[in-house]
């Protein structure tokens, strides 16, 4: 096993890293701004190195000071989490250059699924079903443009090939309107991720979004983990996950399951990542893969018994994937809720001191959280503060421990969105389950 992991994140996450490697009996060194002394993993690891001033840009973004933090404390690897540097290919090379393990996939692999043209590529090559769009970057000729437009069927959407995080995208809904949302586009993909390359899709007016997690050795061992449902969204940031997806079969999940490890094997996939999917009407469609451990991947650990992290851990430390495809089992049924310090009407972040925490329990129930009583939740990152899990042999009884648990959670002193959940779980349509991304916005009122 690794001997010493570098933990390149902060929150939640940053704790649940540091969880696995004491689990392992690996040691850990946590690296903060001068925001984070107060996080509580960065009280709990064996070292701890301030890396920068409060804005990312200065600490958690800052590679430099980062790897030269790794070298001083005599790390081995470095967990980079999500968000972050933990889909930056330059950061995942240099840290490999630098003599220590990057504990995600290879930085090509990484290049090649954070460019969205060539991911789409790659997997319509490796016979997973993408969105009917144009076949790589638009070019620049305003007929053709307009004929694949005309061929697809209007609405259709430009994207940005370097675009991410909800970033890059333009609905077109007439042929008048086409050529400018091009050119827009196009602009703001040049100066926002310095790459002005778009491409075309039908635009889907009512998916769901599913996505698989899988996990990979780079040595020619691979496995699905089964699909989550994250369609409970506002602007394009998950809300709501739960696995299984509401009215996946198993014929389905195995289908596709196995076309996403095709996949892995044959781009030589190392570690564990997400196949993201449109699903509408029975169809699967790819939209683009996540080459890190995601957010909401507590609930696919609460249904498989699967530790991720704990394999992110083994396959970087060499290992063979321990795991069979045929062994894997999917038990019951985790929806998580993502608790976040804003105000549940407006949605603005509301920062501050937790005068009170109080944590949820019982059967079923998971709280992956770095919050304490006291803890200062500091300004300047993201607004995550939770993630509350509830397992149970059934969707049902998933949702009333869920239900339980909101109305026993206590955070005082900062705003929260936990009303927001608390509503959410009271909609029928939420009970049926299988709504679209579309359906919180619209319930919302914001569409
Ligand atoms: P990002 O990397 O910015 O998250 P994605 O390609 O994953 O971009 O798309 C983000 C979201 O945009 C999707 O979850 C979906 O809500 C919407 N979207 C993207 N492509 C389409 C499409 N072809 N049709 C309908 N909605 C889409």
């Amino acid at each position: 096993m690794l001997d010493k992991v570098l933990i390149a994140n902060r929150g939640e996450i940053a704790l649940r890293v540091y969880r696995a490697c004491r689990e392992l009996g690996i040691k850990t060194v946590a690296v903060h701004s001068t925001a984070d002394t107060a996080l509580k993993h960065v009280l709990l690891a064996d070292e701890t190195v301030c890396i920068g001033p409060p804005p990312s840009q200065q600490s958690y973004l800052n590679m430099p000071s980062i790897i030269a933090a790794a070298e001083v404390t005599d790390a081995v690897a470095i967990h980079p989490g999500y968000g972050f540097l933990s889909e930056n290919a330059d950061f995942a090379e240099r840290v490999e250059e630098s003599g220590f393990v990057f504990i995600g996939p290879r930085p090509e692999t990484i290049r090649l699924m954070g460019d969205k043209v060539s991911a789409i590529r790659t997997m319509r090559e490796a016979g997973v079903p993408c969105v009917p769009g144009s076949d790589g970057p638009l070019t620049d000729n305003p007929e053709e443009n307009m004929r694949l437009a005309r061929q697809l069927g209007y609405p259709v959407i430009i994207k940005a090939s370097g675009g991410g995080g909800g970033r890059g995208m333009r609905v077109v809904h007439s042929e008048a309107a086409l050529l400018n949302a091009i050119a827009i586009t196009r602009n703001e993909a040049h100066s926002a991720f310095g790459n002005d390359q778009v491409y075309m899709e039908k635009f889907l007016e009512r998916p769901r979004h599913v996505e698989f997690q899988v996990l990979a050795d780079g040595n020619g061992n691979a496995v699905h983990l089964g699909e989550r449902d994250c369609s409970m969204q506002r602007r394009h940031q998950k809300v709501v996950e739960e696995a299984p997806a509401p009215g996946i079969t198993p014929e389905e999940r195995h289908e596709m399951g196995m076309r996403c490890v095709e996949a892995c094997l044959r781009i030589g996939y190392r570690g564990a990542g997400t196949f993201e999917f449109l699903y509408q009407d029975g169809e699967f469609y790819f939209i683009e893969m996540n080459t890190r451990v995601q957010v909401e991947h507590p609930v696919t650990e609460m249904v498989t018994g699967i530790d991720i992290v704990r394999c992110q851990l083994a396959i970087a430390a060499g290992e063979p994937l321990g795991l069979k495809q045929e062994e894997i089992e999917w038990r019951g049924h985790a929806i998580e809720c993502r608790i976040n310090a804003e105000d549940p009407n407006t949605f603005m972040p509301s920062p501050g001191t937790v005068t009170l925490w109080h944590a949820p329990g019982g059967p079923g129930i998971r709280v992956d959280s770095h919050l304490y009583s006291g803890y200062p939740v500091p300004p300047h990152y993201d607004s995550l503060i939770a993630k509350l899990i509830a397992h149970g042999d059934s969707r049902q009884s998933a949702i009333a421990r869920m239900t339980t648990a909101l109305s026993e959670i206590v955070v005082d002193g900062i705003r929260t969105n936990i009303p927001l959940h608390e509503e959410i779980f009271q909609h029928a349509a939420f009970k049926t389950g299988g709504t679209d991304i579309h359906y919180l916005e619209k319930r919302l009122g914001l569409k």
